[in-house]
């Protein structure tokens, strides 16, 4: 059952979270791993941004006392406050304890208090001001010319069924940079399981950068656009390779969206046709990690079905590292850390190839192209592999 005064969304003002800011117990849940859940010291705290910058203010309980000093009026936009607002990744692991131990919603007060900020005439940062131009002028995160955007389909993007039961949204990474992905997870639903998949011809960012930094109301724009195009499209369900714009999919309906169709992520789908024996795997000798991206994991509570596909390939050793699942480590790409705070950003990343090092894996699989581009750096210094799992499929998938 929600709790009247604090179940908030980010529809909501700040002022809403007043009497919860109230309720933060400084229990410190919110920063280390829970003790049972890990035997290991060295990986036993789950917040970036807190161990980063070591000082109070940057990790939940801080930001809990910036909020209400805000909403009381005492706290300024500063700089200070601003790299203390913007360097949460909005990894959701202190809201994964805090929630069951104290019914607080620590994450959901930061993404409230970054849209007061944007829409109280707060400064963004240098490069979330590139971004938003990028995305006002572009429709895309990454400063390209949309109408690129099926550059990685060939000629096969003239040929695109405009109806569907099944459509593909690809996202601005995959799109553009990853395309890598966006080519192997189309493999795998149009060769290897044989579907009709649409794609849009006039896809645009999901809105996932904006929400991010608190521009909902340009959000919006880029969400009623999708909504509408996918709705030609007859789709009754939609599959995305990438973790973040899945995640903004399937949390529309606090923003007031009503969505006709089922989102899901590929993982969900491929291991339900695994499931059918509809599809199959080469074995593959390698030891393999697994890096839950926030948005799919603790977000959505997606954990299981990427294993299940690595699992079902004879030979793969799947290795946990001492933070998995809901204490996953964050790979340092989301909420807007990766755009303006790049150092800090491979700073998290690298923290996590130390824990892949730690369980000696060979290969790091992830299933979302921010994971991918962030912890890529930092693999290629430590001789350790990544791969998006679509690519990993693409490559193993039997037939
Ligand atoms: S877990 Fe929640 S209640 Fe406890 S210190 Fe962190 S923010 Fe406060
Ligand atoms: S969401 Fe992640 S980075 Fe942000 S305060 Fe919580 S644990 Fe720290």
């Amino acid at each position: 059952m929600a709790r009247e005064f604090c179940y908030p969304t980010v529809r909501e003002s700040l002022g809403d979270y007043y009497e919860m800011t109230w309720r933060c117990a400084k229990c410190g849940f919110c920063r280390n791993v829970f003790p049972s859940d890990t035997e290991h010291e060295r990986f036993g705290r789950q917040c970036p941004s807190g161990e980063r910058f070591r000082f109070e203010s940057y990790y939940a309980s801080g930001r809990n006392e910036l909020a209400r000093l805000t909403i009381e009026g005492k706290q300024g936009f500063t700089d200070r406050f601003r790299h203390v607002l913007y360097s949460c990744t909005t990894c959701n692991a202190c809201e994964e304890w805090c929630e069951a131990t104290q019914g607080l919603y620590p994450v959901k007060l930061t993404m409230a208090m970054r849209k007061h900020f944007a829409e109280q005439g707060g400064e963004l940062l240098p490069e979330h001001q590139k971004l938003v131009k990028s995305l006002r002028e572009n429709k895309n995160r990454l400063n390209r010319n949309n109408r690129d955007r099926l550059a990685w389909l060939g000629e096969a993007a003239k040929s695109l069924p405009e109806k569907a039961d099944l459509a593909f949204f690809v996202g601005c990474r995959s799109s553009f940079r990853r395309t890598e992905i966006a080519r192997s997870a189309y493999e795998l639903l149009t060769k290897r399981l044989g579907l009709k998949v649409a794609i849009l011809t006039d896809e645009r960012c999901c809105g996932r950068p904006l929400l991010d930094i608190g521009a909902e109301q340009e959000a919006r724009e880029l969400i009623s656009h999708n909504l509408a195009q996918l709705q030609k499209t007859g789709a009754s369900q939609v599959v995305f390779a990438c973790a973040e714009c899945f995640h903004t999919f399937r949390s529309l309906a606090p923003l007031g969206f009503e969505v006709e169709f089922e989102s899901l992520h590929l993982s969900e789908l491929l291991s339900a046709k695994l499931q059918q024996g509809a599809l199959g795997f080469r074995p593959l000798k390698k030891r393999v990690a697994f890096q839950d991206p926030c948005h799919l994991g603790r977000h959505q509570g997606v954990f299981e079905p990427p294993r299940k596909l690595l699992a079902s390939m004879a030979q793969l050793e799947l290795v946990e590292m001492p933070r998995n699942r809901k204490n996953a480590w964050c790979c340092g790409a989301g909420g807007g850390v990766q755009d303006a705070m790049e150092s800090y950003s491979q700073w998290v990343a690298s923290e996590r190839l130390q824990e892949v090092k730690h369980v000696a894996a060979e290969l790091l699989v992830t299933a979302c192209p921010g994971c991918k581009e962030n912890l890529w750096a930092k693999a290629q210094e430590s001789g350790v592999q990544v791969l998006d799992l679509a690519e990993l499929l693409c490559q193993q998938a039997e037939g």
